[in-house]
C-alpha cells in the first residue's frame, strides 16, 4: 500500500464552525479527519504532519519555505503527499512550490475545503478522499485538487468565493478529472535527476492593476530602489492607458532607468497576452515591457519571487521569465 504524508497547513479545512463565521481549530482535525473517514486507510497508509495553523491569507515565502522542507526531509519515506490548506492563496502556495521543488519526481496535491469539515454539507471529506487516491497515483508535479477535477497548481486560480467548484485552470486542461472512475490526461515530469529544494522567493516584486482615471502621480510614492519587478495587471491582451496626463508609459520609463522588470499580465482569466496588437501593447513593448503570455497572476508573480532570489541578472531573469519552467505557460 502507498505512503501519504498529509501536511496540515491550515484554512477552512481545518476550522470549525463557530457562531456566524468559522475558526481554526489545531486540536480536533486529526481527530475529526480518522473519525469522519475511517475508510482512509483503504486508500493509503497516511501518516499527518500538522505543519503549522493558518488561514491562508496569513502565508508568505517563510511558509512556501517551510512546506518545502517538509516535503523534502520526508521525500524518501513517502510515496505522495497532500497538503490541506486555505483556498484564498492556494493557487500561490502552489505555483511557489512548483517552481521551488525542482526536478519533483512524486504527487504534491493540495487541497482544502469550502465548508469545515464538520459541517454537515462540507465538501472537504470529497476533495481529501479524491487528493489522497491522486497523491497514490503517477503525477510528478504540484496539483490542486478541487471538487473533482485536478489542476496543475501553476495553472489554478481561485474562481469562486461561494461555489464548491472553487477553483479553474482557465488556460490548461485538469489534469485529472474525478468521476466514477478517475480519468488522467496529463503525467509529466519537469526536469532530471534527484529532487532539489530551491525555495527561495523574494519580496521586491511589486503588483499594480491597471483601471480607468489610476492616477500615474500616486506612483510616485513607490519606491523603485526597493522593487526589482512590476507585475502589471492589464486589460485584455495587455493594454492600459497610454494617453494624456493619466498615461502609465512616464512609470514604465522611471522602471526601465532605475533596472526594473516590468511584466504584463491580464486582469482576464483566459487566452494570452498579446503586446503586438494594440498600440498600448506595442508602446508597452517600446518601453521595456515584457509579457506574462498567458500565466495566471498567481504563476507569474511566485515565478518572479522566485527568479530574483536566484539571479542577479535583470535580462537572465527576463529570459527565463518568459520561458516555461514547470508547465506554467
Ligand atoms: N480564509 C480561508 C483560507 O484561505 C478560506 C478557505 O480556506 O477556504 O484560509
Amino acid at each position: 500500500m502507498k505512503k501519504i504524508l498529509l501536511i496540515q497547513t491550515g484554512g477552512t479545512i481545518a476550522m470549525n464552525a463557530k457562531g456566524a463565521g468559522v475558526e481554526l481549530d489545531p486540536d480536533s482535525w486529526s481527530k475529526v479527519l480518522y473519525e469522519e473517514i475511517p475508510e482512509l486507510s483503504d486508500i493509503a497508509e497516511i501518516s499527518t504532519f500538522p505543519l503549522f495553523f493558518e488561514d491562508s491569507s496569513d502565508l508568505n515565502a517563510s511558509h512556501w519555505i517551510q512546506l518545502a522542507n517538509c516535503v523534502e526531509e520526508n521525500y524518501s519515506q513517502y510515496d505522495g503527499f497532500v497538503i490541506l490548506h486555505g483556498t484564498d492563496t492556494m493557487a500561490y502556495s502552489a505555483s511557489a512550490l512548483s517552481f521551488g521543488l525542482k526536478n519533483l519526481g512524486k504527487p504534491v496535491i493540495f487541497t482544502g475545503s469550502q465548508l469545515p469539515m464538520s459541517s454537515i454539507r462540507s465538501d472537504a471529506r470529497r476533495n481529501l478522499v479524491n487528493a489522497i487516491e491522486l497523491a497514490t497515483m503517477d503525477f510528478k508535479e504540484v496539483g490542486i485538487c478541487f471538487n473533482d477535477a485536478l489542476y496543475r497548481g501553476n495553472r489554478a486560480t481561485k474562481m469562486s468565493i461561494g461555489d464548491f467548484d472553487a477553483f479553474g485552470s482557465p488556460n490548461f486542461n485538469p489534469l485529472a478529472d474525478i468521476g466514477i472512475q478517475i480519468q488522467t490526461r496529463v503525467a509529466e515530469k519537469f526536469g532530471k535527476g534527484k529532487l532539489e529544494n530551491a525555495a527561495s522567493y523574494s519580496d521586491e516584486v511589486f503588483v499594480l492593476t491597471a483601471h480607468p482615471n489610476l492616477n500615474p502621480t500616486l506612483l510616485e510614492g513607490l519606491s523603485l530602489k526597493k522593487i526589482r519587478a512590476v507585475i502589471i495587471r492589464a486589460f485584455g491582451s495587455g493594454n492600459f492607458c497610454v494617453k494624456g496626463e493619466k498615461s502609465l508609459l512616464p512609470f514604465l520609463d522611471n522602471c526601465r532607468e532605475a533596472g526594473v522588470t516590468v511584466a504584463i499580465v491580464s486582469q482576464a482569466d483566459y487566452d494570452s497576452i498579446d503586446l503586438t496588437q494594440y498600440t498600448a501593447g506595442r508602446a508597452a513593448l517600446k518601453h521595456g515591457a515584457i509579457s506574462g503570455n498567458d500565466m495566471t497572476l498567481e504563476a507569474a508573480l511566485t515565478k518572479l519571487m522566485f527568479l530574483l532570489a536566484h539571479y542577479d541578472s535583470k535580462t537572465d531573469i527576463e529570459d527565463l521569465f518568459q520561458q516555461s519552467l514547470v508547465g506554467e505557460l
